[in-house]
């Protein structure tokens, strides 16, 4: 039986503030230690190495086809680096008092698509692409897999056709590779949608389906139209391991960028991470990755927007996707278009359970502040969905449960030493004239 929102509300206190629009935090009571969140765990870190391989067989095929991935071999890897400005700034304007070191996953910046959705959204792609590949023997073992690129490739490619349900981001990671591949793609996009994004795809070959309704909506029916074609294949945003598995393999490579700048992560020198969150796929895959690693000594917080913390409602009240931030009485509307999901994916909310450690929200206006901070301090653009991230190395020392978490977890005499990554999750590719734009926003 469902609870309705005011039941909801006396039973957890905290669904009250979130009601009222009000940026809040909270600490998960279900994370347990590393060992029993993996015990019921359906997948491994040998399912991230299994990821992690098979994105190294693609290197020289996205090599060839995106020459900007050169410098890396055809790997898709953003920086790591330390924004000792930005972290100065944040002290001084929010009182953040944050000791330890900050740093920047410029995800941001990722080849191809601008945006966190280069993991996981190309890695679902080329995990589809290879399947189909040795499946109709156009690969054999021990072939480069640059063959792909080959013009009769492309041909047996553009017979089959990729759908999926986006926000933007999603979409522009999914429909640039997979127009690269040769497929047919339709893009099912929501109302947040920018037209920027649109008109990007489109400039690709990508059809757009532009959808009024939001997010969960644009799934459904993409999901239902690619469903009536045999050859279609559905990008499913909020159930895909793959996409989760593709994400998850940005930890491994974390670790050797914190090895290169001399960073440690053990018990004395813990590691805090702070990452947007929409339907929980990106921030899910990153953190699962970054546990199986650094295990209990890495703390994983998600940040979601006031009027759509869909990941947020549905851990707290436990209905996991059985939940939508409308059913408590929120718009879902937010200029974080990244973010602007009103119901979170099942699966990672169960995964997700035992391991995350708590979550803040925050509201759009900051997003705008946060943006011209870091840009102000390290002159380093970020989209406002990105911004969200800020929120967690802002309010970490501020907040009286973050405090206790800290305390509880023996950690308030190791922030000295402690390493904070805020993970800019978007922002390169957006427009010259929208940053303008954004650069001028202020809301109440
Ligand atoms: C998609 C996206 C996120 C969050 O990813 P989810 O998988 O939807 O949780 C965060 N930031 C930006 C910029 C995004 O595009």
């Amino acid at each position: 039986m469902k609870m309705d929102d005011k039941e909801l509300a006396e039973k957890f206190p905290i669904i009250g503030d979130i009601q009222e629009g009000k940026e809040i935090v909270w600490i998960n009571p279900d994370k347990t230690d590393y060992m029993e969140s993996m015990a019921g765990s359906e997948l491994t870190m040998e399912d991230v190495e299994d990821a992690e391989k098979r994105l190294l067989r693609f290197a020289p095929f996205i090599m060839r086809c995106f020459p900007e991935t050169k410098d890396r071999n055809g790997l898709i890897e953003s920086v790591l680096s330390p924004i000792s400005k930005m972290q100065e700034h944040l002290n001084k304007k929010y009182g953040a008092d944050l000791l330890g070191k900050l740093l920047l996953k410029q995800d941001s910046h990722l080849a191809i698509a601008g945006s966190v959705k280069a993991r996981g959204g190309i890695y679902e792609v080329l995990k589809h692409t290879e399947d189909l590949a040795l499946e109709h023997g156009l690969l054999k073992e021990d072939d480069s897999y640059e063959k792909l690129a080959e013009p009769s490739s492309r041909k047996f490619f553009s017979g089959y056709t990729i759908q999926v349900g986006s926000t933007g981001n999603l979409g522009m990671s999914i429909g640039i590779m997979s127009a690269a591949i040769g497929y047919e793609v339709v893009v099912h996009m929501s109302a947040d949608a920018k037209q920027w994004k649109k008109e990007l795809l489109r400039n690709h070959g990508v059809t757009v389906i532009e959808y009024e309704s939001d997010y969960s909506e644009a799934v459904k029916n993409g999901r239902k139209v690619s469903d009536e074609n045999p050859k279609s294949y559905f990008v499913d945003d909020e159930n895909s391991r793959n996409l989760f598995l593709g994400y998850a393999v940005a930890a491994k490579r974390l670790a050797g960028q914190l090895e290169e700048l001399q960073i440690t992560v053990d018990e004395d020198h813990p590691l805090f991470v702070y990452i947007p969150c929409g339907v929980g796929g990106a921030p899910g895959g990153v953190s699962f990755g970054l546990k199986q690693i650094f295990k209990d000594n890495v703390h994983c917080f998600f940040v979601e927007p006031t009027q759509a913390p869909c990941m947020l409602v549905g851990m707290v009240t436990g209905l996991n996707s059985d939940i939508s931030v409308q059913d408590i009485g929120l718009s879902g509307q937010t200029h974080a278009d990244g973010l602007a999901v009103g119901r979170p994916s099942g699966f990672v909310g169960g995964v997700m359970k035992p391991m995350l450690s708590g979550e803040f929200t925050v509201k759009d206006a900051n997003l705008y502040h946060y943006m011209r901070d870091l840009l102000d301090a390290e002159n380093i653009f970020l989209e406002p969905s990105a911004c969200a991230a800020f929120q967690g190395p802002i309010q970490l020392n501020q907040d009286n449960d973050t405090r206790k978490y800290l305390m509880d977890h023996g950690l308030v005499g190791k922030m000295a030493q402690a390493a904070h990554i805020a993970w800019a999750t978007g922002g390169s590719l957006v427009p010259e004239e929208i940053r303008e734009e954004y650069k001028n926003t202020y809301l109440d």
